[in-house]
């Protein structure tokens, strides 16, 4: 058994037919994304589909700033009042490098708080971001009460987003909110393992001084693709985090065996931290013929990087992550639960 958590109001960061000055604006990371992860769960009668608690905002401004969550919650009416008419949000001035102040003006922050154009803000994007941290932070929930693993089907996902900054389809970096509500409210280590095809920046950046909490990604090299400026083996963590962050970074095209290999290196370094709980960012981009990524790990690959994670026997919460490969994402999906449930 294992239970999945799931919120309708996900869906209201409708990503799906956004125009922008009149043209298509197409991303990949749609609202059928956690519709069909729904629908696998449920056929395959993995366990019981419960909605979220609501924690409040507190668990999130554990892992974020108050002005950077303030920001997300106005800026599209803000922005709209400006504009006199409402619109996606997206920075188009990005702070540089040599940056020197934080601008008043919310169209000034909307390029302070985002790093790329990957992630509008729309009108449900708040709503929607606010209840897939509630969905992490319930799944958490869930298993500091004692079940062996739960599911948080979150969207949008969250890997990308630091204590302040968005990007990647991603505003709350709802991992993080987990591991954090974890280490704080059970005072124990919390070890982080991203398995997202692309590497978890903002999971590192909200950790990289944290001892408290080991993250570790498997990723392609940031040579070959996004988020580029992170994911590099030598980022080790900063100050009393120094050891504490571990990247491994895979070539394009990586199948099954290197991909089993490098995990294998990770879950033994997650095995000597001797963590408390285990929070999984699964993104199953990494797929074969995921037209976002590009690794060519098979549905049996799954399988086995969930036996292995789950052969740790640390409680896991799973947060859902990236996945675009829409025909297979549901049997994807249940091929790494299956080792959960
Ligand atoms: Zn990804």
């Amino acid at each position: 058994m294992l239970a999945t958590v799931y919120s309708d109001t996900q869906r209201a960061h409708n990503t799906a037919g956004v125009r922008l000055e009149g043209h298509p604006y197409i991303i990949d990371e749609v609202p059928a994304r956690a519709e069909i992860l729904l629908q696998a769960v449920r056929a395959a009668a993995l366990g019981p589909v419960v909605a979220p608690d609501d924690f409040g905002l507190a668990p999130i401004l554990a892992a974020h700033t108050a002005e950077y969550v303030d920001h997300l919650q106005t800026v599209y009416a803000a922005t709209a009042a400006i504009d006199g008419q409402a619109g996606p949000v997206l920075g188009n001035t990005f702070a540089p490098r040599g940056a020197l102040r934080k601008p008043a003006s919310v169209l000034g922050l909307t390029g302070y708080y985002s790093y790329g154009v990957g992630s509008p803000v729309l009108a449900g994007t708040w709503a929607a971001a606010y209840a897939a941290a509630q969905c992490a932070l319930t799944a958490a929930a869930r298993v500091k009460a004692g079940e062996r693993a739960a599911y948080a089907l979150c969207r949008p996902p969250g890997h990308h987003a630091a204590a302040d900054l968005y990007g990647g389809y991603c505003y709350l970096n709802n991992a993080a909110i987990a591991a954090r509500w974890l280490a704080q409210t059970t005072r124990s280590r919390v070890a982080i393992l991203d398995i997202d095809y692309h590497h978890g920046n903002g999971t590192q950046m909200i950790f990289y001084r944290d001892p408290g909490v080991l993250t570790c990604s498997l990723h392609a090299h940031p040579d070959d693709d996004y988020p580029w400026f992170w994911g590099a083996a030598d980022e080790r963590g900063d100050g009393p985090g120094l050891g504490f962050n571990h990247n491994w970074t895979l070539p394009q095209n990586t199948g099954d065996e290197p991909y089993l290999a490098a995990l294998a290196a990770a879950l033994g370094i997650i095995a000597s931290n001797d963590p408390a709980w285990l929070v999984v960012s699964a993104g199953f981009d990494i797929a074969v013929g995921d037209p976002v990524g590009g690794f060519a790990i098979t549905p049996a690959g799954l399988a086995a990087i969930g036996a292995q994670i789950a052969s740790l026997g640390v409680p896991t919460i799973i947060a859902q992550e990236g996945g675009y490969l829409l025909d297979r994402l549901g049997a994807n999906a249940l091929a790494f639960l299956g080792a959960f449930a």
